[in-house]
């Protein structure tokens, strides 16, 4: 890493530095304004650090994922390439701008100057709608002032934005800082006068706009609950095209799936617009999701009891064909967690621990009441140690959550499962939903006793000194090796110390 200005010398920076320095350093920098916003749209809790990849991911993610939108990040060099490192993985197959510095121009204030260079470079109307730039950790804490870059440059919009990973607690949040940036642009924009029509948009149409990142054919299976009540799914927050943040913003309610996006949420509230919690999963959580849509829309209660006519039994069929008769603990960092366990708990399941690493607000509140009422577990803000020792504890047939914590459930035996590839491979609401996770907690659940004989098969290799291969059996330690070995050092202490008097 390049040599750092005096504030942050003292304790080194970011992930593994003082985060109350880092805080300290940024108030002092003139970032006090954006720090506390911070602080109250991502409150913390016990788990108050990034436990997974950089928070900054994703914002660049969302940043990546959009039409004609350019990408620009200012920080480390060892973070850009983790974060350049891991969008590719994930396929982005687009550039990550680079804006790099070092301790001299990041105290001159040169590296302002190097990055309101490469906006005017990269901003080019034929290419791009908008440019964004990420602070990272260390030009953050420096108080590098993206606010003071140029709001447009010929006509492409310049959105900057602040994402520390001793200010936004998860990856999932970090979405919400730019998609809430934008959101905020565009809705300033819409104000002032038109815009762009988006794309797709039916005249007359009244949409709900669903905010969080799903699965792609649940957009398509919550317009079909939506369609008895007249109403059409909005174009998705985070958007994929600038455009669509206009077709967003002229919902007539917004639904905060996942129940972190409170920049997003406020922009939406700001424009005027009803946002409601929760989500449609199993047959409860589906009739009061339509029944709040419904009313947040002002819609006679005939045309929301069609909509639940027409969804819920064939939710109720989805379940009652395949029910689950399993213990399942669920734990992640997606926002959805508690969604996923309301529909394995209507299925039948026994789900005594959802952790999340997400906060507590108001749009989840709802499935925390209907599973504490159940007798699940919630718990907010979960760190790694608890969802382990809560798997530990209860020992369930299936465990779902981050990767530590499946690598721990398959040492123990217990079948596990990735929550981030379940939930990103398959639909979570209405009747496909109820269908699609039956089938998968079946199919994991299946695997225990093939899961115990492999635990037994390979008890204590592979681990401590018995890390390696080769071995046709269990590995033991060559006779009187350590004793040798022991003695050796011991000799060349002596011998050292010899040569130092
Ligand atoms: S930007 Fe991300 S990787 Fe870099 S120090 Fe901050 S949290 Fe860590």
């Amino acid at each position: 890493m390049d040599a750092l200005p005096p504030t942050l010398e003292a304790t080194g920076s970011g992930c593994h530095g003082g985060r109350e320095t880092m805080l300290a350093a940024a108030g002092a920098a003139g970032k006090t304004a954006a720090m506390d916003q911070l602080m109250q749209d991502y409150p913390r809790g016990p788990h108050d650090q990034p436990q997974s990849m950089c928070p900054a991911f994703g914002s660049l993610r969302v940043g990546l994922r959009m039409r004609r939108v350019a990408t620009i990040l200012s920080g480390s060099a060892c973070c850009v390439y983790g974060l350049t490192f891991t969008s590719h993985f994930y396929g982005a197959r687009r550039s990550v701008g680079y804006v790099p510095f070092n301790s001299e121009t990041l105290v001159t204030g040169k590296l302002f100057e190097d990055i309101r260079e490469a906006v005017q470079l990269t901003a080019s109307p034929a290419d791009y709608d908008a440019v964004v730039v990420i602070n990272l950790c260390v030009p953050t804490a420096s108080g590098v002032p993206l606010d003071l870059l140029p709001k447009q440059v010929d006509g492409v919009r310049i959105i900057g934005i602040d994402v520390p990973g001793f200010g936004v607690p998860t990856h999932a949040e970090a979405k919400d800082v730019l998609a809430g940036a934008m959101l905020r642009y565009a809705r300033l924009e819409a104000e002032a006068g038109p815009v762009a029509r988006p794309r797709g948009a039916v005249e007359g149409q009244p949409s709900v706009a669903l905010i969080g990142e799903l699965f792609p054919a649940d957009p398509v299976g919550i317009g079909a609950l939506l369609a008895p009540m007249g109403l059409s799914v909005a174009p998705q927050t985070p958007a994929r095209e600038w455009r669509d943040l206009y077709g967003a913003l002229d919902c007539v309610a917004a639904a905060a799936v996942h129940p972190f996006y409170t920049a997003s949420i406020r922009e939406f509230r700001a424009a005027g617009r009803p946002v409601v919690g929760s989500g449609p999963v199993g047959v409860e959580g589906t009739a009061e999701w339509l029944e709040a849509i419904g009313r947040a829309a002002n819609l006679p209660s005939q045309r929301i009891d069609l909509a639940k006519a027409r969804a819920l039994p064939a939710v109720q069929g989805a379940l009652a064909a395949s029910p689950i008769a399993a213990r399942v603990t669920v734990s992640g960092y997606e926002g959805s967690e508690l969604l996923v366990a309301r529909l394995l708990v209507e299925a039948g399941a026994e789900v005594p621990y959802v952790g999340t690493a997400c906060p507590r607000t108001e749009w989840s509140e709802a499935d925390r009441a209907w599973l504490a009422a159940r007798g699940v577990h919630v718990q907010y803000r979960a760190s790694l140690e608890q969802d382990v020792a809560a798997m530990e504890e209860v020992k369930p047939d299936l465990a779902i959550g981050t990767t530590p914590l499946v690598q721990r459930g398959k040492e123990l035996g217990i079948p596990s499962l990735y929550f981030t590839n379940m939930v990103s491979a398959r639909p979570l609401f209405g009747p496909a939903g109820a269908a699609s996770m039956a089938a998968i907690v079946a199919a994991q659940t299946k695997g225990r006793e093939r899961f115990s004989r492999m635990v037994g098969f390979f008890e204590g290799v592979g681990t401590k000194d018995g890390a390696g291969y080769g071995f046709t059996g269990k590995p033991i330690d060559p006779p009187g090796f350590r004793d040798r070995q022991r003695k050796q050092r011991l000799a060349r202490a002596k011998a050292e110390e010899a040569v130092g008097t």
